[in-house]
C-alpha cells in the first residue's frame, strides 16, 4: 500500500477484501427536502427495490429514519459549497455524519471548509454530479479531504443528459489526484428515478461503520447494471470477471488503455477475450497495462449500455 498527497491509500481492490457486498443507495432524497417521498416511505421503496443500505441526503437536513431488518439506513445529508466562487455551486455528499447541518444565513462556505467540516464530523465527503454543475476539474481536485465524486447520477441524467462524470474523472486521476467514483440515483421522484444506480460496497460487516470505512477506503465499484465479479490486477495485466458485457475496457491515461469488443468483429485492441457466454458475450477478459500508465480503471459496458466503474486499481 502507498499514501498519495495523504489523502489514503492505494492501490485498493475490493474483489481481495473478505467481507460482504452491500447494494447501497447513497443519494436520494425524501420531504425533508425537495424528494417526493415521506422518509419512512422512502426507506420502505427502497428496501423495497433490494438495497441493503440507503443514505437519506436532503439537502441541509439530516434525515434519521430508523433502519429495518432489511434495510441499514445512514444519516446523511447534502451541503453546498462555493468552488471557488458563488457562482459555482458546488453539492457535496456528507455521508454517515453525526450532527445536524446548519445552513448559513449569508453565503456558503468554500469547498475546503465543507470537507473538513463533514470529516470532523463523522461525514465521509463525496461531491456530487460535477459535470451537472458544470464544475472544471481544477476546482475541485485539490481539495484536501475530499475522498471521490459521483462518476454516475441517474437523476442529472434524466434531468439532462449530465450524468456521466467519468471525463472528470480521469482528468483528475491521470494528473495523479486518487478520487473514488460513487454511482448514484439522487432520487426525487421514487419510482421514476430511483433502484436505477448503485454502489457496491465490500464491507466488513453490514454495519453504519463498516459501511462508512469501505466508503473511506474506496472498497466498492459503482453500477447501473453490469455486475464486476473480479478483478485481478499483476504487473502486465488486469483480468476481469463480470456479468455478460459489451465491452471490457481499462482506462488509464490519454492514448494508452486497452479494450476487449464483443461480436464478429470484435476489436481487440491490447486486450484477450478469455470467456463468452453463448450469445459472444464477454465474461472474461484479459487486458494488458500499457508501460508507464499513469493509473488504471475499469468500466464494463453491457448491451443496453448500463456500465459499472471500478475504483482505480492503480495511480502514479
Ligand atoms: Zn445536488
Ligand atoms: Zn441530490
Amino acid at each position: 500500500m502507498v499514501t498519495i498527497l495523504g489523502r489514503y491509500a492505494l492501490p485498493v481492490n475490493p474483489f481481495q477484501e473478505d467481507g460482504l457486498w452491500l447494494r447501497c443507495a447513497l443519494h436520494a432524497h425524501t420531504t425533508n427536502s425537495d424528494g417526493e417521498l415521506a422518509p419512512e416511505l422512502l426507506v420502505r421503496h427502497y428496501e423495497w427495490a433490494g438495497y441493503d443500505v440507503l443514505a437519506i441526503t436532503d439537502h441541509w437536513a439530516r434525515t434519521a429514519e430508523p433502519s429495518t431488518k432489511k434495510l441499514l439506513v445512514i444519516p446523511s445529508t447534502e451541503l453546498n459549497a462555493i468552488a471557488p466562487t458563488q457562482e459555482h455551486d458546488a453539492h457535496v455528499l456528507a455521508l454517515g455524519l453525526d450532527v445536524d447541518p446548519v445552513l448559513p444565513e449569508g453565503s456558503f462556505a468554500p469547498l475546503e471548509e465543507v470537507v473538513a467540516w463533514i470529516a470532523d464530523n463523522g461525514g465521509v465527503p463525496y461531491l456530487a454530479h460535477t459535470y451537472w454543475s458544470g464544475l472544471r476539474t481544477e476546482q475541485w481536485w485539490d481539495c484536501p479531504g475530499l475522498l471521490g465524486i459521483e462518476v454516475w447520477n441517474s437523476g442529472c441524467e434524466l434531468e439532462l443528459g449530465r450524468g456521466d462524470s467519468s471525463l472528470h474523472w480521469d482528468e483528475a486521476l491521470e494528473h495523479g489526484r486518487p478520487f473514488f467514483g460513487l454511482a448514484t440515483d439522487d432520487s426525487h421522484h421514487p419510482g421514476y428515478d430511483s433502484g436505477l444506480a448503485s454502489t457496491w460496497v465490500r464491507a466488513k460487516e453490514k454495519t453504519r461503520e463498516a459501511v462508512l470505512e469501505a466508503l473511506r477506503d474506496g472498497l466498492f465499484y459503482g453500477s447501473t447494471g453490469p455486475e464486476i465479479r473480479d478483478i485481478e490486477v499483476s504487473d502486465g495485466d488486469v483480468v476481469v470477471r463480470c456479468s455478460p458485457a459489451e465491452a471490457v475496457t481499462l482506462y488509464s491515461g490519454r492514448w494508452r488503455g486497452a479494450r476487449a469488443n464483443a461480436g464478429r468483429l470484435g476489436y481487440p485492441n491490447h486486450s484477450e477475450i478469455l470467456e463468452r457466454n453463448n450469445d459472444g458475450l464477454i465474461t472474461a477478459a484479459r487486458l494488458f497495462r500499457p508501460y508507464d500508465a499513469p493509473y488504471g480503471r475499469v468500466e464494463v459496458l453491457d448491451k443496453n449500455g448500463d456500465k459499472a466503474w471500478s475504483n482505480p486499481l492503480w495511480i502514479g
